[in-house]
């Protein structure tokens, strides 16, 4: 059977270039790049090269990536060391309500822990109003935290305008960059961000490294504490193969984002004009044009989305309903609730996420499945009447 891969928001394959990059590393280099001796100093040439590779993606100085395990400690890292390296200046914190749950939880946890958190509305397109980033700004705010790209519904947010009301009133802003990566052109020369997250595994780097992009100057607690690795900025022995990967999977994306990004984004049309073509009574969810190449969101209505997963990944066919991060349960997604969508409809979205690997004939193979999985679902649905 054809198996299709559709769930690159949720993790993808490691490139074989990237793959190339680190077999040194499992065969023969081993040594602690911190080490002084021979077997250190091989290593930290790769381990320094890797940081620029990083640092160059998007356009920052090297000495201001912190390497992290993942994009979730990075998120944790800004927010918590902004907010506890400022909270005798004001314990208030802006961010959006459709927040992946690394930055959404570690603001929950914060309430908790005595800090305000403003959770800003977005509209039925999942988009924000940067005007109410102003609105929601007090005198006591001391951290805003926007991401760049929505994970579910593939929304970009006004990031580089929310930085500019950031940078004026002087607060830190932190963007979720995780899904940015590799689909849009990052540039923090522009972008106003002090503060930008990264995760390895959705790159086409393995899982369990990440970066986080702290601008020069910028006072931050650490998260992780203990040696001097990192500059002093995240303690324990440096995951080399994983930040050589991820460095690798950076050059990619400089070499290629331009025509990756086209070529998805021509996949992801064939395959929404397909399902239109095809299928009645569905509902895109997510902003019409500023979103993401490879994201679809849509919802079938009358289906339940954990159902026509299963029939699709009986067909080989790998999507996600919801987010993958809330797999298992079957409460309907936080970032559709907020856009006002009705609960039912948010049972029914399931969101196909493209990558670099997807051609004509997967998706073409995924439009001759859909309809059939559809129509069956809806036979047996009490709801549906036609
Ligand atoms: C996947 C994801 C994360 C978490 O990254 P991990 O490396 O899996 O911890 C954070 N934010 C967004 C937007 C993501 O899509």
């Amino acid at each position: 059977m054809r198996r299709v891969y559709l769930d690159n928001n949720a993790t993808t394959f490691i490139h074989p270039e990237v793959a190339a990059a680190i077999a040194p590393f499992l065969a023969g280099l081993y040594g602690n790049p911190s080490s002084l001796h021979w077997a250190g100093r091989d290593v930290r040439i790769y381990y320094d090269r890797a940081r620029s590779q990083i640092a160059d993606m998007m356009h920052v100085h090297p000495e201001e990536v912190v390497v992290t395990s993942c994009g979730t400690e990075s998120d944790n890292h800004a927010i918590k060391g902004v907010a506890y390296g400022n909270s005798e200046k004001g314990r208030h914190i802006i961010t959006t309500a459709v927040e992946h749950p690394g930055v959404l939880n570690v603001c929950k946890y914060l309430e908790g822990k005595g800090f305000t958190v403003t959770y800003l509305p977005v509209d039925g397109k999942g988009q924000i109003e940067p005007d109410d980033v102003k609105k929601a700004i007090r005198k006591d705010t001391v951290l805003i935290s926007v991401m760049y790209a929505n994970n579910e519904t593939g929304t970009v947010f006004p990031i580089q305008e929310i930085g500019a009301i950031a940078r004026e009133r002087g607060i830190p802003f932190h963007s979720d960059m995780v899904q940015a990566m590799g689909k849009i052109d990052i540039d923090m020369r522009s972008l106003n961000v002090d503060l930008a997250s990264f995760s390895g595994h959705k790159v086409y780097a393995p899982k369990g490294v990440g970066a986080l992009y702290i601008r020069e100057g910028l006072a931050i607690d650490n998260l992780i504490h203990g040696g001097h690795q990192e500059d002093g900025r995240r303690a324990g022995t440096e995951n080399v193969i994983g930040i050589v990967a991820f460095g690798a999977a950076c050059e990619i994306v400089k070499k290629e984002m331009r025509s990756e990004h086209n070529k998805i984004e021509s996949l992801r049309k064939r395959l929404l004009e397909g399902i239109l073509e095809r299928v009645d009574d569905i509902r895109l969810n997510g902003h019409p044009t500023m979103r993401l190449p490879n994201t679809l969101n849509i919802s079938f209505e009358y289906v339940e989305a954990e159902s026509l997963l299963m029939a699709l990944d009986m067909n080989g066919i790998a999507v996600s309903s919801g987010s993958a991060c809330s797999a298992g349960s079957t409460e309907p997604s936080h970032v559709l609730l907020a856009m006002g969508i009705p609960s039912e409809i948010c049972q029914s979205a399931v969101r196909f996420s493209l990558g670099r690997e997807n051609t004509e004939e997967d998706i073409d193979y995924v439009l001759s499945v859909i309809p059939g999985a559809v129509s069956r679902l809806r036979a047996m649905s009490p709801l549906y009447r036609k």
